[in-house]
């Protein structure tokens, strides 16, 4: 009997402590216990915090985030993935600027995010080598600034700068200069990455390619950037901004075309940035991407005899340096004689360039001074095919937004021989595609279940006219989904994880993947 209950206490014992070692977060302890020279938060306003992104779509009410870490150097970075991959392991989300939409930043499960945050020692300019090398956390704006002291930039932009180099470089980094340079990810030289194992490798074309593609697009799935080598070129000084206006569609689109079919031509006989916006409502011809359209703008849109209450206005630039302003000019009047815009319609305007690249956070203090910053931003942005635009345009500006928007509305075509087709990113099978973007906000829930409901409606009109559109940014929260959405590369993106993140826990905010408990 003695040993009986001998047995059974000390089973009794044996399952206390288990079950105190399955349900106390040992994770937490370790975090906290791995020695980082950076910092660890765990103050609830601070989790609360980084639970929520630009997209402000919903708090995620449940407690996911069990510590926020601040890491001082790359090894802070390496000791979190270590930990993670240890039992229990947790999640591991970087977040750049948490200017994700839907949660992607986040860990959606138990786990760490690491605040990337500025580099300790800010961006590293090679002048001779025109390169820059920056922390996966710098934000644009400041690498930026920091090449300009050298008279240098980057090619390829964001249209806002206040993103982060490893957050954009997970994507693609778009804007009006992709045409000619691709995106932001055609122009990386090398990586320093912490794969999900807690390894360090440095990659590019030539050293680990596999890994540098993989992670270029690659939706933060198999390491931490913490470090980019940047292509560089000498910069300009200023930047004539020209917007001119559509009522037609196809001539819209097809004079955007002509002007991205210039890509690789001397900067003389190309314009450097093409991009357009469409204007459903008048209200909008003053929205916050647009505001340069002064307030007395004598176009008025109703004369304008809109190709079904649709206008769009077709946006350019010209970099120049201060001596070459006169030749400019002709440059940019031998380039609008090809086009076929509105005659009446034409907006020029003259900027510095730091000014023209930072133009949208202008916008943003403007936006926050009237409390219009920090709301619900329902953002859907597609890649849209060449062949299908103008079905595009018939069913959606002209047919599902019933004249209403809520926001800007981007469209601008790319170059698909830009984009190089190792990375991890996923575009239309077709030479020239187009991006889409519908930049909307919700100041309430009504609005905000309105917007969600439209986007829905225009995803089922692609899918149902079977238009082959790419999510940009994607969203999607089921497997088969996102097998669809990678279409032939899924194979490589999972044989990639497998490899580099075998156990699963980086960026699990993206839902690609389940986490391995
Ligand atoms: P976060 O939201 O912090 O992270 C995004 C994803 O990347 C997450 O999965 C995260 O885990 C991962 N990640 C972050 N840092 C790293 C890292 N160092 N290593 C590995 N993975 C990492 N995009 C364009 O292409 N062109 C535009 O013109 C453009 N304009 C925008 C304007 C605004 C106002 C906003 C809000 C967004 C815009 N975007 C644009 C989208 C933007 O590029 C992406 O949302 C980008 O991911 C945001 O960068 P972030 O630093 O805030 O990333």
């Amino acid at each position: 009997n003695k040993l009986l209950v001998i047995i059974l206490l000390s089973f009794a014992i044996c399952c206390l402590v288990l079950t105190v070692a399955l349900t106390v977060e040992p994770t937490l302890t370790e975090i906290l216990h791995i020695g980082l020279e950076g910092e660890v938060s765990v103050e609830a306003s601070e989790l609360e915090a980084v639970s929520f992104d630009f997209g402000r779509l919903s708090s995620r009410g449940e407690k996911t985030t069990l510590a926020v870490v601040r890491p001082a150097s790359l090894d802070d970075v390496v000791k979190v993935v270590k930990a993670a991959n240890k039992w229990p392991p947790f999640a591991v989300s970087a977040r750049g600027h948490g200017h994700s939409i839907n949660g992607q930043a986040d860990t959606r499960m138990k786990g760490v995010v690491v605040e990337m945050g500025k580099g300790i020692k800010g961006p590293k300019v090679w002048e001779k080598e025109m390169y820059v090398d920056v922390w996966g956390g710098e934000l644009w704006i400041d690498v930026l600034k920091a090449t300009m002291e050298y008279g240098l930039a980057p090619m390829s932009w964001t249209d806002y700068l206040y993103l982060s180099v490893g957050g954009t470089l997970s994507n693609a980094g778009i804007s009006g200069q992709t045409f000619n340079y691709g995106p932001q990810i055609s122009n990386v030289f090398e990586l320093d990455v912490v794969t999900g194992k807690g390894e360090v490798m440095t990659c590019s074309e030539e050293r680990n390619s596999d890994l540098f593609h993989a992670v270029l697009g690659g939706l933060g799935q198999f390491g931490i950037i913490t470090r980019a080598r940047i292509a560089l070129q000498p910069a300009p000084q200023r930047v004539r901004w020209i917007r001119v206006l559509y009522s037609n569609f196809s001539t819209f689109s097809k004079d955007q075309e002509f002007l991205i079919s210039l890509h690789g031509k001397p900067a003389s006989q190309r314009f450097d940035y093409v991009e357009g916006f469409v204007i459903v409502d008048e209200g909008l011809i003053n929205n916050w991407r647009s505001s340069f359209f002064s307030p007395s703008n004598p176009v008025k849109i109703s004369s304008l005899n809109a190709d079904g209450g649709v206008l769009y206005c077709l946006e350019i630039t010209k970099n120049y340096h201060q001596g070459n302003a006169d030749s400019v000019d002709e440059e940019i009047q031998g380039l609008l004689k090809k086009l076929d815009f509105i005659p009446t319609s034409v907006f020029t305007t003259d900027v510095p360039y730091v000014d023209f690249l930072n133009r949208v956070h202008k916008a943003e203090l403007k936006l926050r001074s009237k409390g219009l910053w920090e709301i619900s931003h329902p953002w859907l942005n597609l890649f849209v095919p060449k062949s299908r635009i103008e079905d595009f345009d018939k069913g959606v500006f002209k047919g599902i937004l019933e004249n209403k928007t809520s926001g800007p509305i981007l469209i601008y075509p790319m170059n698909k021989n830009k984009w190089d087709h190792r990375s991890s990113v996923v575009t239309p099978d077709e030479e020239v595609f187009y991006l889409v973007a519908f930049l909307r906000s919700a100041l309430d829930a009504e609005t905000l279940e309105y917007l969600t409901n439209e986007n829905r409606q225009i995803m089922r009109f692609c899918h149902d006219s079977e238009m082959k559109v790419k999510q940009y940014l994607p969203h999607y929260t089921t497997l088969q989904d996102w097998m669809d959405h990678f279409g032939d590369k899924w194979t490589q993106f999972n044989a990639m994880k497998m490899q580099f993140d075998p156990r699963r826990i980086l960026a699990t905010g993206q839902r690609i993947f389940d986490f391995v408990q």
